[in-house]
């Protein structure tokens, strides 16, 4: 075998790369010290909706990576639209009046698969810098149409919006909250719409109704005049997979529209099919007015975010005059326009989405549900190809473990062991596999969970 990766990449054993990783890189959400006792997990190549490590496991990948390779590894068609656009013209930016074939040819695709009205998009290099760019474009707005108070942005408590300074305060994690202590002052949370966590025994709808007026309530407090948009993931993703109850989203739009409050639906993870829809908010009937979208735009090939931008606000900064003074090197990267082109292609012409909507996502619901039988658990939700499962003490009370029996990572590692990525939030299980995943490969996740709550069961004596 060649000491080197077709990449130029050296081939190394699992020992010493996790010696070399232990000494010079510093991990993303990664407590360094654990990872110096266990060692990192060296992920070296991948084919469809499996991953292989540096031991030579196969493994199941149940997240999509970070929720992004909805077309699943190895595709050659977005490798090929890669290099092509890397011989044709490897780099060139869109600020002052420029623009290249790919950017404008993706800017009109996206005006194709998005709902009626979102015919702009601007571009970054990741969801973060898309929610970050979402705040300074609500401002730009509200400053043209001459509301230059409107600065106060409402959130939900344990959403995920990114990791920049803004991004993570739009969030609602506490322990990015915690650690970095107050980041931007005008930032609002309210709680989520998760009924297993903090619905017990009441009515899906009406738990829903309450959670979506918490809304009106600090638009209220806050005063309707100073409130610029509120911002949310049609399903909460990296918070649990919350789904919530089918009476929220509409009391939400209502509320928006009461309030002439901006209504900005986070697509980073519902965005390109995982639902069963191009956008989450088309699944779930939802009128946004701005839709910051990264992850399965390219199937995380390459990194590709944006901001589409419906007609109200579209018109307004498409139209008035004044530079918007934002943007980054990478917004709309040729190379990463070419692989979003090849992408939707391929989502398209594959019929993935409809798949996902008419097939393969019924299937997965109905197999998934079954995991609720397992003595571990009390709730298994699914959506699209998307899912979670609560891992309980007491299946009759729903009564939660103690939290320093870790047992959602213990769950985590056994998933591991029996060849599946599945992530915890805490005791909540969560999995998003590969749009392209087959029913029978639907059938192996479930399997290899069950095993894997077996396992975890057994560990707690
Ligand atoms: N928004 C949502 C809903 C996300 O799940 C994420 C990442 O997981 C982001 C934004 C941030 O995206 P990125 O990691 O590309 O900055």
């Amino acid at each position: 075998m060649s000491t080197e990766s077709g990449a130029g990449v050296p081939r190394h054993g699992t020992g010493e790369w996790q010696a070399l990783d232990h000494r010079h890189y510093l991990h993303p959400f990664t407590d360094h010290h654990d990872l110096g006792q266990r060692g990192v997990r060296v992920i070296e190549c991948a084919d469809g909706v499996y991953i292989y490590d540096s031991e030579g496991h196969r493994i199941l990948d149940g997240m999509s990576g970070l929720w992004c390779v909805n077309l699943g590894y190895g595709r050659q068609d977005l490798v090929d639209a890669a290099a092509a656009q890397m011989r044709e013209l490897p780099y060139y930016n869109s600020f002052f009046q420029t623009a290249h074939p790919p950017a404008i040819e993706l800017s009109r695709v996206l005006g194709e698969v998005a709902p009626e009205g979102f015919d702009k998009v601007f571009y970054t290099g990741s969801g973060s810098e898309a929610n970050d760019t979402v705040i300074k474009m609500v401002r730009r707005y509200w400053d043209l149409v001459e509301q230059p108070q409107r600065r106060v942005f409402i959130s939900r408590r344990n959403a995920y919006h990114g990791s920049t300074v803004a991004a993570a305060t739009l969030g609602g994690m506490a322990p990015m909250h915690d650690q970095l202590g107050p980041m931007v002052n005008f930032i609002e949370h309210i709680d989520q719409p998760y009924h297993f966590g903090l619905g017990a025994g009441m009515d899906p709808d009406e738990f829903g109704l309450r959670q979506a007026r918490l809304l009106a309530e600090k638009i209220e407090e806050t005063g309707p005049e100073n409130v610029a948009a509120f911002i949310a993931e049609p399903v909460q993703g990296a918070g649990g997979v919350i789904i919530p109850p089918d009476s929220y989203w509409p009391e939400i739009q209502r509320i928006c529209r009461e309030f002439d409050v901006l209504l900005v639906a986070d697509e980073v993870i519902c965005g390109f099919g995982r639902l069963g829809e191009w956008f989450g908010s088309q699944r779930l009937g939802i009128e946004p007015d701005l839709m910051p979208f990264a992850k399965g735009v390219t199937s995380g090939y390459l990194p590709l975010g944006g901001v589409l931008v419906g007609q109200r606000v579209g018109a307004v900064l498409g139209q008035q005059g004044g530079e918007f003074a934002h943007g980054f090197t990478y917004s709309g990267h040729p190379a990463a326009c070419a692989v979003a082109l090849a992408n939707i292609r391929a989502l398209r012409d594959e019929g993935v989405i409809e798949r996902v909507r008419d097939d393969v996502g019924p299937w997965f619901s109905e197999r998934f549900a079954t995991l609720a039988d397992h003595p571990l658990v009390g709730q298994a939700r699914s959506i699209g190809l998307v899912g979670a499962i609560e891992l309980v003490r007491d299946k009759d009370s729903l009564a939660r473990f103690d939290k320093d029996l870790g047992v959602g990572g213990r769950c985590r590692d056994a998933c591991f062991a029996q060849g599946l990525v599945m992530r915890a939030v805490g005791d909540s299980m969560i999995v998003a596999p590969p749009l392209v995943m087959t029913r029978e490969q639907v059938g192996e996740l479930v399997d290899k969970a069950w095993r894997s709550l077996d396992i975890t069961a057994s560990s707690l004596g």
